[in-house]
């Protein structure tokens, strides 16, 4: 993996320096490099509240404030951190689409995304404040038509989701943002699955990104949170307002393990981004194995794209086997193949995504997230495996 483009940002660093010290307070003598978690609700606050950095903890938390820094340089733009990759969402689709505007979505993005659209907002919610919810493919240009035939149906916001998860199509976000300015939109990228080492969301355009960092960002299978970033200031005030009055507030300990993990970042997915393409091209000459999706393969749908937007291609590979059967039995014989849902993290895993429903796939699709183990391991596994 290269290095991102840091110059938009106006730093110097490369990713790999960038992560190790993103958000670290300044260097005092006796001090720890990251500070620990601070657990407290309320804090001592004597008179006129505004004059202490940190009165309640529903308001502001020390471990919050350092890893939103450090996400923040990441990012390009302001942070907000919020527990769940689902909160961060909600949180946008929340506030970001007014009463009687049009949202525009892919059809293919993240399940629980287009439940929360389409059953929770547009059933309810969404429908009772005239909202309409327009999915479109994000393949094959469905999302630019998507504008065009609703241009004047008062769309306020474009989602995205570039590489999709599992499918791992992908879009064009710089395109698709200079069409949803035209017609006054505003245009958010979920972007779980590249991270911002991959992938600039706000360089190229959006005015919002949000992350699971539940999943790479984090990388260690062992806490639930996400974030938004926000070109605008005043989106991240908005959002600000929704977590503070919602309540729906990361923990100390989440915030500070992910601060922890990220420095991390840069060799992991250096390395899960190599392996993860020696798989796709193994799994691409296996005879029992159909449809290999991953967007650093030449021939694949999305590598022209993906190519142009993204520094490397990620550590997520999807595939088919004949039937769940034939997937049952690829599991039973791997050694390091953790059967686990979610992905990103430092243990290869993988899943039968037919398995929940809800996503347009094959009984036989696998999503795998190619993992730290060692790739000549993890290839002869998967060999065994599927022979
Ligand atoms: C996991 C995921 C989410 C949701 O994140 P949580 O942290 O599980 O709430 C949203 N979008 C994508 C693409 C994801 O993979």
């Amino acid at each position: 993996m290269s290095t991102r483009d840091d110059a938009a940002h106006g730093s110097t660093w490369h990713g790999a320096t960038q992560v190790v010290r993103a958000g670290l307070p300044p260097k005092a003598a006796g001090t720890p490099y990251l500070p620990g978690p601070v657990f407290a609700a309320p804090y001592h606050a004597p008179g006129d509240p505004s004059l202490t950095p940190y009165t309640y903890g529903r308001f502001h938390n020390p471990s919050w404030t350092h890893y939103e820094a450090a996400l923040s340089e990441l990012e390009g733009g302001p942070c907000l951190l919020f527990p769940s990759g689902m909160a961060a969402t909600t949180a946008v689709l929340a506030t970001m689409v007014p009463p009687g505007s049009t949202l525009v979505m892919p059809q293919e993005s993240y399940y629980t995304t287009r439940v929360i659209a389409s059953q929770q907002f547009d059933g309810a919610w969404f429908a009772a404040q005239g909202i309409n919810v327009v999915m479109a493919p994000t393949a094959g240009g469905g999302l630019l038509r998507a504008l065009e035939e609703h241009a004047t149906r008062g769309v306020s916001l474009l989602w995205l989701e570039t590489p999709t998860n599992p499918g791992l199509d992908v879009c064009d976000i710089a395109a698709l943002a200079a069409k949803a300015h035209d017609i006054g939109a505003l245009v958010a990228v979920d972007n779980t699955t590249a991270t911002p080492l991959l992938q600039q969301p706000l360089a190229l355009g959006a005015d919002l990104c949000v992350v699971s960092d539940t999943k790479a960002m984090t990388g260690h299978a062992d806490l639930v949170l996400g974030h938004v970033a926000v070109r605008d200031p005043k989106h991240a005030d908005t959002l600000r307002l929704w977590r503070t009055r919602t309540g729906v507030i990361p923990g100390p300990m989440e915030a500070w393990l992910a601060h922890r993990s990220l420095g991390t970042l840069h060799v992991r997915l250096t390395q899960q981004c190599r392996s993860a393409m020696a798989v796709a091209e193994f799994l691409a000459g296996c005879d029992q194995v159909r449809h290999v999706r991953y967007p650093g393969l030449p021939t694949d749908a999305s590598y022209a794209i993906a190519s142009k937007q993204m520094a490397a291609y990620g550590c997520v590979v999807s595939f088919e086997l004949e039937s769940a059967k034939a997937v049952e039995r690829f599991f039973a014989q791997s050694q390091l193949v953790y059967e686990a849902t979610s992905f990103g993290g430092l243990h290869t895993s993988a899943e039968r995504r037919a398995r929940w429903g809800g996503d347009v796939v094959s009984e036989g699709f696998v999503r795998m997230s190619v993992g730290l183990e060692d790739v000549h391991d993890l290839l002869a596994d998967l060999a065994a495996a599927l022979a």
